[in-house]
């Protein structure tokens, strides 16, 4: 069972893509996890994906797609895997198809633009121990105030509405081509992602199988 997780930042794949994972048995991986594995272990390719990073560089195309193959050949993944934040592009995408075996599914958590922002203007962490909250869904119990730590909650940069509509912009121009790109090949699932977490892991779970 080889998945790809696609879905706007804040949609919520990265939960999902960890529950597939668990149900499935299989491993979720992630492309930041592979960086930081591959730095903290000095391989070859991990030096040359840090050597672009430390220039404030975009990693190119085929050092992520040599870095993800070279994950995904590993012995936890011949039963599948769950793929989450790769690939980023058509190219990748298309690299990532001549590196491994075809994909069986391409999951797309579908949640409207206006949710997305809602979503994400409402986060909150801790400027201390790094809890997050969300002022609607997840709220802390004295306003503004962390439960774990007593100390301040904030804003993050990433979550200000101008920063979240930047990212949804970078993810329609070249994320959201992978939707038709994996429409035609027919493996595509679109789930309503503005459901509760649960029933969007219960309509997944539904096209996978149980
Ligand atoms: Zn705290």
């Amino acid at each position: 069972m080889k998945i790809i997780m696609l879905g706007a930042p804040g949609a919520g794949k990265g939960t999902q893509a960890k529950r597939i994972s668990e149900k499935y048995n299989i491993p979720h991986i992630s492309t930041g996890d592979i960086f930081r594995e591959n730095i903290k272990n000095k391989t070859e390719i991990g030096m040359k994906a840090k050597n672009y990073m430390d220039q404030g560089l975009l990693v190119p195309d085929e050092v992520v797609v040599d870095l993800v193959a070279a994950r995904l050949s590993q012995e936890d993944c011949k039963n599948g895997y769950v793929l989450d934040g790769f690939p980023r592009t058509t190219p990748q995408a298309s690299a990532l198809e001549k590196a491994v075996d075809s994909i069986d599914y391409a999951i797309n958590i579908d949640v409207p633009d206006e949710e997305i922002i809602g979503r994400m203007a409402g986060r909150r962490a801790c400027t201390s121990c790094g809890a997050t909250y969300h002022i609607e869904m997840n709220p802390t119990k004295k306003p503004g105030i962390c439960d774990a730590c007593g100390n301040e909650v904030v804003q993050r940069d990433d979550d200000k509405e101008e920063t979240v509509l930047k990212r949804l912009n970078v993810y329609k121009e070249q994320t959201q081509p992978l939707i038709e790109y994996y429409q035609n090949k027919d493996i595509l699932v679109s789930i309503d992602g503005t459901q509760d977490i649960d029933d969007v892991t219960n309509d997944i779970i539904k096209i996978l199988g149980a």
